[in-house]
Order: structure tokens, then sequence, then C-alpha cells
């Protein structure tokens, strides 16, 4: 469904209002742009209410009881349009929120990814063309409807998939592995933002919780999240599986062999701490974290000769270098020169099940349908879609697509003196533990990502294009700290009714928030002290301070805190972004509160397995890409 033609000269007025330059100047095909990447979002549901929005915008006596004006939004003033969308942005209504979020996601969004747009705030994008580097797998072409046979199927090649599929293939088994997105490798690394969200992430980087209130990044492509992640590979904590072990009655977490899985996965992709030259962001970060005495580490990454420059601030969108060691270029290259079959751009619709056993997998590729049979089918698809795969596969498990944990991840930003150019560096070196255990295992992380004009543009508050444009332009100063949340109560994943799309439903919980509001507290002090001039939030009202000096200090942040209060915690007041899904498919003793038992079996189906971040029995508190790989090769074992 694309937007109708009504829909389309309001949303042309919308992105015009929002992003306009000093003269009143937008590219001219802005809101086409905008309405082609609608066009490709995922539900149905999302497109038309969208378009019902739109057309409303435009009902004058809408706007009248809304917004106090009493026009069709393509006949106001300009200072009218601007303060329509502003009363929209901070409406108490949630679903107002929600639509002015819609609007000025995708529309400062597609407007600073476009290339060359942003070099105007000093953002110079790619620093150069792409390698030219072969590409070392072969996948298998699908040009009709197919019919394929092997020992294991598995669906997904991320973190879990890739490691699957190899120590299967080692073991000799005949494995063909389905993946979704395509295959991208170093030569296709362009470095440009949009290009790279639409080509490598899920839904084109659209993916959000129906009620937007959370952004939910993963990675879809060969490789998975692993190949345009930020690269920190902690093994999971001694705390964590501990608590595994005993709360959720899986004593294996504690157990050597888990221990070994943990120590096999670390040493076949690098992980080491020798890569961690810190970047402008992480300079900040460790200044203001020493200055106040507060803990910071090293952070453990997946790489073999990072040159940790200036083009590793791109590394999320792919490292050219090719010393990230993601599953494309480690785990599924293994598989392949062993015989695994590898396809690509493969939809994976259901699972097929007959008398309680699997029998192997129904797809598409494109136009045409591919049927896989197997002896075992290993669902990897992530924590959003594998839940959505078995679900629409008709398993039915009380827990299935529940207690889904995201690290809401959000940051606290600042404008600093110096040039920090946060697109930059090592993508991610340093982090503090200060917080990690406020309660019981439950705290937060501080870290850095980097920082280009697509996260920018979501993060700066939008009241006004000049405000907005203004905001933009201090991109080269800006640092931050990123905030990683580890959340004790968790959301659903569900399938809607037309084609069994995944819908996310999240909100945080009263615990979580509190911990939330110290980590905010706690990232605006540690910019303080490494000498922040402005300090601000990703939220719907700009809400700033300037740090006092001396005993003024802290009444500047308490009072800066109560006016974030004012602001909000709703959805859509505070950015939230997932970078992290786990435990929708969870492990367990019982399939009352279960999805797969300690050997990653799907409760009541023989031949049908999970293995990857879906099966963490909760939040695993640390980056979880080493966890998977684990969890996924001891299931191997399992399944062999
Ligand atoms: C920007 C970003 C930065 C991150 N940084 C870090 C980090 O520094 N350290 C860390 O530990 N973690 C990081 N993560 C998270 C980490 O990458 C994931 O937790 C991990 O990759 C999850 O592994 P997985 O196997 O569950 O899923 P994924 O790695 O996401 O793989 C799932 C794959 O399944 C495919 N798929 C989905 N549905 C289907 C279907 N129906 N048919 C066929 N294929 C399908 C997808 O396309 C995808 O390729 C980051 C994530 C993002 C998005």
């Amino acid at each position: 469904m694309t937007l109708s033609p009504a829909a389309r000269d309001v949303l042309r007025a919308v992105a015009a209002t929002l992003v306009a330059d000093g003269a009143g100047r937008v590219p001219p095909d802005l809101g086409d742009r905008v309405a082609q990447k609608i066009a490709t979002l995922p539900r149905v549901a999302d497109r038309a209410e969208l378009d019902l929005l739109l057309r409303l915008l435009d009902v004058a006596a809408v706007n009248l009881l809304l917004s106090g004006i009493p026009k069709p939004f393509t006949r106001m003033s300009p200072s009218q349009r601007e303060r329509c969308l502003r009363s929209w942005a901070t409406s108490a209504i949630p679903q107002r929120r929600k639509a002015f979020q819609a609007l000025k996601r995708l529309t400062t969004v597609v407007h600073y990814t476009t290339p060359g747009v942003a070099r105007a705030i000093g953002y110079p994008g790619p620093l150069s063309p792409p390698p030219k580097t072969p590409k070392p797998i072969r996948p298998v072409t699908i040009t009709a409807d197919t019919t394929l046979s092997c020992d294991a199927v598995v669906v997904g090649s991320g973190a879990g998939g890739g490691v699957v599929a190899a120590e299967l293939t080692a073991a000799g088994k005949d494995v063909i592995v389905l993946e979704k997105g395509g295959y991208r490798n170093e030569a296709d690394f362009t470095h440009q933002e949009g290009e790279a969200l639409a080509t490598m992430y899920d839904a084109g980087g659209l993916l959000a919780t129906r009620d937007l209130g959370l952004v939910v990044l993963q990675g879809s492509t060969l490789g998975g999240g692993t190949v345009i992640n930020y690269t920190t590979s902690f093994p999971t904590p001694d705390a964590v599986r501990h608590e595994w072990a005993q709360r959720h009655a899986l004593p294996h977490f504690e157990g050597a062999e888990f221990t070994r899985s943990l120590a096999a996965v670390a040493q076949r992709i690098g992980v080491n701490t020798d890569h961690a030259r810190p970047s402008g962001r992480d300079q900040v970060l460790i200044r203001g974290l020493e200055r106040l005495g507060w803990h910071h580490g090293l952070l453990p990454r997946d790489v073999r000769g990072c040159p940790q420059d200036d083009s590793c601030g791109y590394c999320g969108m792919g490292c050219r270098h090719g010393a990230k060691q993601s599953t494309l270029i480690t785990y599924l290259q293994d598989a392949a020169a062993r015989g695994a079959r590898i396809v690509t751009n493969c939809d994976v619709r259901q699972v097929t099940i007959a008398g309680g056993v699997a029998t192997g997998v129904e797809a598409r590729v494109g136009q045409h349908a591919v049927t896989v049979r197997a002896r075992a089918v290993i669902v990897a698809a992530g924590s959003v879609h594998s839940p959505a795969l078995l679900l629409r596969s008709g398993v039915s498990l009380p827990a299935l697509g529940r207690h889904l944990a995201l690290h809401p991840a959000t940051a606290v930003l600042a404008d600093m003196d110096e040039e920090v150019q946060p697109w930059t560096g090592t993508i991610q070196a340093h982090y503090s533990d200060q917080f990690a255990d406020l309660d019981s295992g439950y705290g937060f992380k501080f870290e850095t990502a980097p920082l280009h004009p697509s996260l920018q543009a979501l993060a700066a508050p939008w009241e006004s294009a000049a405000q907005h444009r203004d905001r933009m332009a201090k991109l080269p100063r800006t640092a931050l700290i990123g905030i990683l949340l580890r959340d004790r109560f968790g959301g659903r994943v569900t399938v809607d009714r037309d084609g069994g799309t995944p819908v996310v439903d999240y909100r945080l919980s009263r615990y979580d928030r509190k911990h939330l509001r110290r980590a905010i507290a706690g990232a605006a002090e540690v910019l303080e002290a490494a000498g922040a001039r402005e300090i601000w939030l990703p939220v719907a009202r700009t809400v700033t301070y300037r740090p006092g000096v001396g005993v003024s200090a802290r009444h500047a942040r308490d009072d800066w805190l109560r006016r974030v209060d004012r602001a909000g915690w709703g959805p859509n007041e505070l950015l939230l972004v997932t970078f992290h899904q786990m435990a929708s498919c969870r492990m367990g003793a019982r399939a009352r509160t279960s999805v797969v038992d300690a050997e990653n079996r799907v409760w009541g189906i023989r031949g049908l397995y999970v293995a990857d971040a879906s099966t963490f029995p909760s939040a695993s508190g640390v980056n979880p890409m080493l966890t998977v790989m684990a969890i996924a090769h001891r299931a191997a074992g399992m399944i062999l």
C-alpha cells in the first residue's frame, strides 16, 4: 500500500516544515522520498495509520480542536505549521506524540542521510570508496520454485545461526543456511548511512515497538547483527550465569561445558582488549569518569588488526578492513568452505510440523517458493523474528514471544569546546560498570557509540526547523554517554493478522525507569566532569542545562532533572533505542514458563531447536553477542 494522493500532499508540507533551511527551502523531492520510505514499512496497519493521520492533518476542524488553528495543514502559514507540529510533539495524548515522532524520524533521517546533505554541518560522509574485496562465499542461486533437503536447516545467519551452521558442518552434517538479508561484504560497505540502513538493518532501520516508544535496531544481512555491531564482546558475567542456573533451574550455565563454549567462540572470533585506542567520545567518557573517581575499563572486542582510526567510527555500516570478526568472515566462511549451502534473500515463512515432528521449512526468495526438508530445524532469526516464525508455524506455548528483554538504551549528550567528531575513531573502546549492580544485578553500563547524522537527527528535539538545524550543526562538537540498562521486566512479540508480521510491545516498567533516571543523572555528571558546555537529552521538549560550578553544580543538575521529569518518561517523550533483543523464546525447565528446554529443543516438537538471543532466560546485562554464540556453540553439540 502506498500513500493516497491527498496524504502525499500533506506529507510534502510536513516534511518541508520539519527541515526547511533558513530561507524556507527544502529539496523538492523530499516528501516523495519520505513517502517511498513509508511504503517500505513492514506492517500494512502502520502504513494505513500514517495515511489516515496525514489526511486528518488537513481537516480544519481537527486542527482547530487539537492545535487551535482552524485551517487545513496545507493552507497554514509556515509559523502556523510549526506551531501545529509542536503541539503534536509534546501532546499529552500518546497517539499524537506517536504520530509526530513517526513523521519527524522518517523525515529528518531521510533528509540527513541523503548523500552530501550533512556536509553542510561538517560531516564528511564516507572517507573513501570501498575496497574491491572478493566474495569468498558462493550462495545458492534460486531461479525457480525449489525443494532442497539436508540434515539440518538453519534459519538466520547471525551470532547464533552462524555458529550452529559451522559447528554442525564441521561435524560432517549436510547443512543449509537460509538468510533473509543479502550477501554484502567489504566491497559493498559504502558507508553511506541511508544505504547501510536500507540494506543491512531489519526493516531498513524502521522497526520500532507498536507505540514507537522504542526504536528496534537489528542486523539483517548475511552474518546478521555481527556484521553491523559495535564489536564489544563481553563474556556472560558470572553473576548472570549464577542467576540463570539458580533462578531458571538451568545448572549448565554455571558448568564447565558452558565455560568451554564461551572460550571456544571467543577464541574463534579473536576477542581481545588490545584494540581499545580511545576515540574522541571515549576520551570524554574516560576524562569524566577519572575526575569522578568512577570505574572504567577496556572493552573486549572481536577484532584482528583493527586500525582504530577515523574510519572505524563507520564500523556500524560494516568493517571495510575485514578486522571485525563477524560470523560473515569467520563461522559462515568455515561452514561454506566445508560444503554448507547458503541461501540469501530468503525469507522463511513457516516451519513445517507433522505429528509433533519438525520436517523442514517453507520460505520465499523473491517470487520463488523454497521448500527445505530437514531432520533438524534450527531457528536463529533473532529475538523478534524467531518467536514470530514459531507463532506463524502454529507453535503454541504460553511463554512464546513473552519476556522480551531489550536493554533499553538512551544517551545524555553534550556540546563540548573540543571537536569530538563523534562519528570517528574506534567504534567502542571503554565502558563503566560503576552502576551495573544497583539492585540484585540490575543496573546500567555507560558506553559510547558513534554518532552519525541519522542518530543525531533522531536524538535532537524538534521545536522548530531552525532549532533542530542548530542542534544538527553542533554535531562535530557533540559528545555522548550511552546508557545500557539491564531491564528486569519484559515486553512481548506477537504477529499481526495480515501476513504474520511481528509486532513488538514493550513498556518500561516503573522499576527500570527508576534505574534509567539514575543513569541519566550519572551520565550528566560524567559529562560535567569532562568539561561539557551544555548538556541535553533526546526528549521531545528541549531540556538543557549549562553546568554550574561549586555548590551550584549540584543545584543546576537537580533542577535539570526536575525539568526532565516534567518533560515526561512516557513513550515518545524520551527517545529509547534497543540494540539488544533477548529472551522472547526463553530457555527454562518447564514448558509452562519457557519455550526451549536446556538442550535448546522447543517443548513438545521433535527436531525443532532455537539457538539465538531469544533463548536467554533474561537480559544478559552485558552486550549479548558472545553469550549468544556460546549458547549456539553448546546447542550444536546437543543437536549433534
Ligand atoms: C547497531 C548494533 C550494535 C550492536 N553492538 C553490539 C556489540 O558491540 N556487542 C554485542 O555483544 N552485541 C551488539 N549488538 C547486538 C548483537 O549483534 C545481537 O545481540 C546478536 O547479533 C544477536 O544474535 P542473534 O543470532 O540472536 O540474531 P542476529 O545476529 O540478529 O541474526 C538474526 C538473522 O536472522 C535473519 N532472519 C530474521 N528473520 C528471518 C527469516 N524469517 N528468514 C530468514 N532469516 C531471517 C536476520 O536477517 C538476521 O540476519 C548490536 C546490535 C546492533 C543492531
